[in-house]
C-alpha cells in the first residue's frame, strides 16, 4: 500500500497580539491570590514555547509553595460566605463567565493555539465552545439540584466540601480548567486552580474573565507553576480539603501519595488507550473515517482519543484502504492558517514520545500505512508528526498498550467478537471506548461488556451532560453532568430531622 507524505500546510502570520495583551495587562509575572494579581514570592521563570516554531513566546512567573499557603488561606477564608450563598447568586456569576468566555472566545482561540498548537480553526470551533459549555452546565445543574433530600425521617444534606486544588493539563487547557471549576463553584467550594506549566496562557485569561465576573475575593485563585513544586504543595496542603487532578497517571498517583497523610478527597483523572471496536456488520464507509477522525481529534492528544481501532479480520483490507484515504484528508500545517486540520503536537517531550513510540511499533512488526518516523516533509522545525496508522497490530504489543498521545492509531484484527471485546478490555486504562455496528442491540450488548467510564455507540455528538471519567488506571473521578458536580459534594445524613423528640438522648 502506498505511503502519500502529509499535506502541509504554511503560514507567514504570527499572531503576537495575545502575548501584548498579558504582558501589558502585567498577567505574565503573575498569580492571581485573594482577589489580586500579585508578585510570585520566587523567582522562578518559565519559557512558553510555539510549539510551530519551537521558539520562545513568552515568560511567565512561576509560583511557590508559599504561595500556595497564600491562596489556600484566602481560599479558605472566602470558603464561609460562598459555600452557604444561594445557589441562584453563585449560578449569576457562572453565567457572567459564560457570557465573558464567549465574549473573548477570539482571545481565547489565539491563546490555545499558541501555547499547545491547536489549528486556530478547530480552537475555534472546538476548544472554547466545548470549554464555555462546562460552565453552562454547571450553572443549569446548580440551579435544579436537589442539595437537601428526604429519606424517612432522616435529611440528607450535600454541602460544598471545602477548599479545592485543581491540577490541569495542556492538552485541552482551558476545557480541563472549566470541567473543574465550574461544578466546584457551583457546588458551594472555593478553588486553588495550577495549570500545567506548559500551556499557563488561557489560564491567564480566564482568571481575568473571573476577576471581571465579579467573582468575590479568594473563592478563585490561580498559582502557575511546576508539578512536584506548586502541584505537589497542593496535594500535600493540610487545608485543602480536595484535590482534583487530570494529567498523567505518574502524575495522579503522585498527587494521591502526597495527599494520603490529610486524607482528604482525591479526585484523579488520567490516561487512556480507548478501544474502538467495529462490529462485523457495520458499515465501514461510515466507521472507519470517523474513526480515524476521532483518533487524530487534537492530534490525538485527548485522553480519551479511540487509538485503538479492532476490526473484523475479513474485513482488514478494505478498512486499511478507507483508513488511509481518510488520513490523506488530514492537512498538517502552521496552526494559524485557517486550511490546516492538525498543528504540531505541544511540546517537545510529547514530539519525542511519538517519535519514539513510532519506532517501536516498527521494531515490533506492524505493518504502517501511512506516516512514519519524522517530520511531514515540507517541515523543518516545529513538532510536527506524520499522522501515522499501524495495522495488524497485536494487541500485547506495546504500541497496543501504552498511551502515546499523539497522531498514532493501531488497527488490531479480531476472529470473534468475544475475542474483540476481550481485546477492548485488555489495557490498564479504562476511560473512552466506541462500538460501530447496524444492530444496536448488538452494539448496546457489546457497550455492556466494555469496561470504561463511557462508551459511544455509532459516533453520537459530545454531551458535556454525559458523565466522564475512568475505571482501572484511567482514573477514579467522574466530571461533566449532575456526577461532576456531586464530586465537590460532601454528604451529610441529619437524623431525626423529621421528629427531633424521638431521638435517643
Ligand atoms: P502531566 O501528568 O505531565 O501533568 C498534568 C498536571 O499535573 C500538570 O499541571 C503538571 O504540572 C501536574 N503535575 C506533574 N507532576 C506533578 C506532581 N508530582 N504533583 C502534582 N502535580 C503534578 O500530564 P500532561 O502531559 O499535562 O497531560 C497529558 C496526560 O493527561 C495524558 O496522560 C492524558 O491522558 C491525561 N489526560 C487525562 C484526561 C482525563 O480526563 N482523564 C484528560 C486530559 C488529559
Amino acid at each position: 500500500m502506498s505511503n502519500p507524505d502529509t499535506v502541509f500546510q504554511r503560514t507567514n502570520s504570527v499572531n503576537s497580539s495575545i502575548i501584548e495583551h498579558l504582558r501589558s495587562a502585567g498577567r505574565l509575572d503573575r498569580v492571581f491570590v485573594d482577589g489580586e494579581w500579585v508578585a510570585p514570592r520566587g523567582l522562578g521563570r518559565a519559557s512558553v514555547i510555539d510549539p510551530s516554531t519551537e521558539e520562545p513566546v513568552a515568560e511567565i512567573a512561576l509560583g511557590t509553595a508559599q504561595d500556595v499557603d497564600a491562596a489556600v488561606a484566602a481560599a479558605r477564608r472566602a470558603y464561609s460566605a460562598w459555600s452557604v450563598s444561594s445557589a441562584q447568586s453563585r449560578a449569576l456569576f457562572l453565567d457572567r463567565v459564560h457570557a465573558l468566555i464567549l465574549e473573548r472566545a477570539e482571545l481565547f482561540a489565539q491563546a490555545i493555539s499558541l501555547e499547545m498548537g491547536a489549528a486556530i480553526g478547530f480552537a475555534r470551533s472546538t476548544q472554547v465552545p466545548s470549554a464555555a459549555q462546562h460552565i453552562r452546565v454547571a450553572s443549569d445543574n446548580l440551579v435544579s439540584y436537589a442539595f437537601l433530600t428526604h429519606r424517612g425521617d432522616m435529611a440528607i444534606m450535600r454541602e460544598a466540601i471545602g477548599v479545592c486544588g485543581l491540577i490541569t493539563p495542556w492538552n485541552w487547557p482551558l476545557y480541563q480548567i472549566t470541567a473543574k471549576v465550574g461544578p466546584a463553584l457551583a457546588a458551594g467550594c472555593t478553588v486553588v486552580l495550577k495549570p500545567s506549566e506548559l500551556s499557563p496562557l488561557s489560564a491567564l485569561l480566564f482568571a481575568e474573565v473571573v476577576h471581571d465576573a465579579g467573582i468575590p475575593p479568594g473563592v478563585f485563585n490561580l498559582v502557575n507553576g511546576e508539578g512536584p513544586e506548586v502541584g505537589a504543595a497542593l496535594a500535600a496542603h493540610p487545608d485543602v480539603d480536595m484535590i482534583s487532578i487530570t494529567g498523567s497517571t505518574r502524575a495522579g498517583v503522585l498527587v494521591a501519595q502526597a495527599a494520603a497523610p490529610t486524607v482528604k478527597r482525591v479526585a484523579q483523572e488520567l490516561g487512556g488507550k480507548s478501544p474502538n471496536l467495529i462490529l462485523p456488520d457495520a458499515d465501514l464507509a461510515r466507521a472507519v473515517p470517523a474513526g480515524v477522525a476521532a483518533a487524530f481529534r487534537n492530534v490525538g492528544q485527548s485522553c480519551s482519543a479511540p487509538t485503538r481501532m479492532i476490526v473484523p479480520r475479513e474485513r482488514l483490507e478494505e478498512v486499511e484502504r478507507i483508513a488511509l484515504e481518510a488520513a490523506a484528508s488530514i492537512v498538517v500545517g502552521d496552526p494559524r492558517s485557517e486550511q490546516t486540520t492538525h498543528g504540531p503536537v505541544a511540546n517537545r517531550a510529547q514530539f519525542n514520545r511519538v517519535q519514539e513510540m513510532i519506532g517501536v511499533g516498527i521494531a515490533e512488526g506492524a505493518r504502517l500505512i501511512c506516516g512514519g518516523l519524522g517530520r511531514p516533509e515540507a517541515s523543518r522545525r516545529g513538532f510536527y508528526c506524520r499522522p501515522t496508522i499501524f495495522t495488524a497490530v497485536h494487541p500485547r504489543m506495546q504500541i497496543a498498550q501504552e498511551e502515546i498521545f499523539g497522531p498514532v492509531l493501531a488497527i488490531i484484527p479480531y476472529d470473534s467478537v468475544d475475542e474483540a471485546v476481550e481485546i477492548a478490555n485488555d489495557t490498564v486504562y479504562g476511560l473512552g471506548a466506541h462500538v460501530q455496528g447496524r444492530d444496536l442491540g448488538a452494539a448496546r450488548a457489546v457497550a455492556a461488556r466494555i469496561r470504561s467510564g463511557q462508551v459511544h455507540i455509532n459516533y453520537p455528538a459530545w454531551n458535556p451532560h454525559a458523565p466522564f471519567g475512568g475505571y482501572k488506571r484511567s482514573g477514579n473521578g467522574r466530571e461533566y453532568g449532575i456526577e461532576g458536580l456531586e464530586e465537590y459534594l460532601e454528604t451529610k445524613a441529619i437524623l431525626g430531622f423529621q421528629d427531633a423528640s424521638t431521638a435517643p438522648a
